[in-house]
């Protein structure tokens, strides 16, 4: 598969009040051609930066981005202008002109690109019919709702026949049925028109919507990058581990108490785990938290367990639950 982006050693400092700070941190990564591609973050990790470094809205104080083999830094001004009209980018706040309805929002980007004046209007229409919208192409964007909002940017953002499509957080602003409207919508165009979309965001849940690999952004660092479903089986990095299950409801009885994470798959997960180590060691282990999710139709789980206090328990617990073929992690500062 053909690669549309090569991240290789990229870091980003800023200087913050005279002091240096590292925004991005040797950073290597790819993206491919056709995939959905999901950047995911807390707040504050550098997903932003990193995005604007694909188009060089930022430019990096090391290392190179490369779009389809080309380094951007190499680029003069008039050649990342036409690399520009190949990355397309929608945002959470849709970046709308409210002065001018739908169809002259969509029309914009074509009058910019010098598209022949009497084919704008045909090629609009066309991309509102790709979203589901031409029946509104005469209304004012303040007339719509959020997720038809977001629809529009989309529509303007295919108008110029980009190669990719950068969302950045862009369903954030909209409630849980919207923002499934518009995952879906992406995931349709991602498959109709060979595009390639990178989905910048802060929540799990649209990355496993429909993101097929996802990097994981921490403090500036990847902390992790796979396909989706591997990383929701096994999260490996910290960082991973918390957005796939984040948060224990239950605090353990001891602030110095040993937790122990079990990560299991579908098959295992229909198993009384909990029930056979007691009736096997007569050994009880407190339950501090416990979820399954389906992801691509099998289901994933995982158990946060405080063990006891006798450490020669311990040892029987967790040796009991490899023995089951269950992934025993240990829990630091859950
Ligand atoms: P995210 O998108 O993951 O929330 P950002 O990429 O926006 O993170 O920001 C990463 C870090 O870089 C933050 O600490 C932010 O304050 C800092 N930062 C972002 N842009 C600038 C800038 N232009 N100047 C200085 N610091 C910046």
């Amino acid at each position: 598969m053909k690669e549309v982006f090569k991240l290789d050693h990229v870091s980003k400092k800023y200087v913050n009040d005279g002091k240096e700070f590292n925004a991005l941190n040797d950073v290597s990564l790819e993206i491919r051609e056709g995939e959905i591609f999901g950047i995911i973050g807390m707040s504050g990790a550098g997903k932003s930066t990193l995005v604007r470094t694909l188009n060089r809205l930022e430019e990096v104080s090391s290392g190179t981005v490369s779009f389809y083999g080309q380094d951007l830094s190499e680029l003069n001004s008039k050649e990342i202008r036409i690399v520009r009209r190949e990355i397309a980018m929608i945002f959470q706040g849709f970046n709308l002109l409210h002065q001018r309805n739908v169809l002259s929002n969509v029309m914009q980007p074509l009058k910019i690109r010098g598209f022949p004046k009497e084919k704008r209007k045909e090629k609009a229409l066309e991309m509102l019919r790709v979203v589901g919208l031409e029946d509104k192409k005469k209304e004012y964007p303040s007339r719509l709702s959020g997720g038809q909002r977001q629809r529009v940017a989309i529509a303007r953002a295919l108008a110029s026949d980009p190669k990719v499509l950068l969302c950045d957080e862009a369903t954030s602003a909209l409630d849980p049925k919207m923002t499934a409207e518009i995952l879906d919508l992406l995931n349709e165009i991602n498959r109709t028109r060979k595009l390639t979309v990178v989905i910048i965001t802060h929540e799990m849940s649209v990355v496993e919507k429909i993101c097929s690999r996802v990097a994981i952004i921490d403090n500036g660092e990847l902390a992790e990058i796979g396909e989706v479903k591997e990383i929701f089986r096994n999260p490996r990095s910290d960082a991973a581990r918390k957005l796939v299950f984040p948060g224990n409801p239950f605090d353990p009885s001891d602030k110095d108490a040993r937790l122990i994470r079990l990560v299991f798959d579908g098959l295992a997960a229909s198993r009384p785990f909990i029930a056979e180590l007691v009736e096997s060691t007569g050994i009880k282990v407190n339950i501090l938290s416990a979820n399954t999710k389906s992801v691509g139709g099998i289901g994933y789980g995982q158990m946060v367990l405080e063990l006891p206090k006798d450490i020669q328990d311990q040892n029987t617990v967790i040796k009991f639950f490899e023995g089951r073929g269950l992934s025993v992690q240990e829990v630091k500062g859950a």
